[in-house]
């Protein structure tokens, strides 16, 4: 039986949407690209641009979808399969250049790297573009911006969302099971991601969209529920999958932000990034480190969810907070790289309070903790039901499996939040001053971490 976008959460979110016209989610939806195609941009030429796998999974598929509509296709801009692509500026000018040859209406078929260097490409070309999902592997399909490494640092360039994007439940299903798995895991990581929003709502510094927070929150335990399902290969659970990455997507576009999406374990995330972390000489997937990320800040959210906030003393904590010269000396130490540490100084500086906004901001937090400590309390999942699912998504749950050492990871909790001016769970900690002494609880010999790296192991053996 055919899933249809319709039947998904997908159509009330894109009436929200600023660039997406058209999101089209079911079985041999591959069929219907000439008719998509001809509905936003009538009777233009069409141009693939994928990688030499991408191609293979649907890219063929589309030229001759396309052909057999009459329509005229020209000659695809590849990308080699190997080695890996990675979303650079100079491919982005290389495809700039070489889509500028024609006037053809790109068709980016790939998943995150294939479509956020068409996103910026076409952008620069004034030329809108239709995207084909080949795996339910991020949430970026229909987010504005692309997310492209010029200089050495990954910076998120403003462009706008596909015109329509084609999603082929048989070419998802049938998707290298890790990106699957990875998509799961970024989706995994939208729990985390509120209850950061919760924090920064409640402290006034960036108010909830209702209507936002319900499109991704309110279907989100639902469509993470089943994931053996997904590991099964059921068209319908990898539907449920992409729907909800979808949606978060379409939330991104429609606030122009990306907070609906991504909180602390996207600041783990990146900084796991930016260090180059592998794994046997293996790059790991974004979703993946976002599932670590979550575990992570779920342990921390769980010591401080035991912690009584109520009685933060305001003016200890405040005599000693550092200024924002010596805030800045911590960011130079810790970032090697000039541009790196440049771009946190200046994220850095945009959230560091003053002991005076510092004051004012812990006297709010004291009245507003009970009733916040229990909106925080219904939004996390538990770690051991976080960490089963994640497991049975076929997700790592330990640290090591990604290439993380102990010592890393700690270090992650302090860093992480330096990079990004977002405000989050890692800020109200380390606000409070509970952020040290909370992660050496995490890492003593029968706490958080020994739990969850136990149980990874547990859940492999069985
Ligand atoms: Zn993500």
């Amino acid at each position: 039986m055919p899933t249809s976008s319709n039947q998904l959460p997908i159509a009330a979110a894109l009436a929200t949407a600023r660039d997406t016209r058209t999101v089209l989610c079911e079985r041999a939806a591959l069929a219907a690209v000439d008719r998509v195609f001809a509905e936003q941009f009538g009777d233009r030429a069409a141009r693939i641009v994928a990688d030499a796998r991408t191609f293979a999974a649907a890219g063929e598929a589309v030229v001759a979808h396309l052909r057999r509509a009459g329509r005229a296709v020209h000659e695809p801009v590849l990308f080699p399969a190997a080695p890996v692509l990675h979303a650079g500026f100079q491919h982005v000018q290389t495809l700039e250049t070489e889509l500028g040859r024609t006037d053809a209406i790109p068709i980016a078929v790939g998943a995150g790297t294939i479509n956020d260097l068409t996103k910026l490409a076409t952008h620069r070309l004034g030329r809108p573009y239709l995207a084909v999902a080949t795996a339910a592997s991020m949430d970026g399909y229909a987010a504005s911006g692309a997310a492209i490494t010029r200089d050495g640092v990954k910076q998120t360039f403003p462009c706008p969302a596909p015109r329509a994007v084609l999603a082929d439940l048989d070419v998802l299903a049938a998707a290298p099971p890790d990106l699957t798995a990875s998509g799961y895991g970024d989706l995994a990581g939208k729990i985390t991601a509120g209850a950061d929003w919760l924090i920064a709502d409640a402290l006034g510094l960036e108010p909830i969209d209702s209507a936002i927070w319900a499109m991704v929150q309110i279907p989100l335990r639902e469509l993470l529920a089943h994931p053996e399902r997904l590991v099964a290969g059921d068209p319908a659970a990898v539907a449920r999958l992409f729907a909800g990455l979808i949606t978060t997507g379409l939330a991104m576009q429609a606030t122009g932000s990306s907070r609906p999406a991504s909180g602390s374990e996207h600041q783990f995330s990146h900084l796991w990034e930016m260090r180059g972390l592998a794994h046997g000489g293996q790059e790991i997937s974004h979703g993946f480190k976002v599932g670590i990320g979550s575990l992570a800040v779920t342990g921390l959210y769980e010591s401080l969810l035991r912690t009584p906030l109520a009685d933060v003393d305001v003016a200890a904590i405040c005599a000693a907070w550092p200024s924002i010269a010596e805030a800045e000396r911590v960011v130079r130490r810790e970032f090697a790289n000039p541009a790196l540490a440049e771009r946190a100084v200046a994220e850095v500086r945009a959230k560091h309070p003053t002991s005076e906004q510092l004051a004012v901001r812990l006297r709010l937090l004291r009245n507003l903790w009970p009733d916040l400590r229990t909106r925080l309390r219904d939004q996390l999942l538990p770690a051991t039901e976080l960490q089963r699912l994640l497991a049975a998504a076929g997700c790592p749950t330990d640290p090591a499996a990604i290439g993380l050492t102990d010592a890393d990871l700690r270090r992650s909790y302090a860093t992480a939040r330096l990079i990004r001016r977002r405000y989050t769970v890692l800020d109200l900690a380390a606000e409070t001053d509970v952020l040290a002494s909370g992660v050496k609880e995490l890492f003593q010999a029968d706490g958080y971490w020994a739990r969850i790296r136990a149980r990874a192991h547990s859940a492999i053996s069985a």
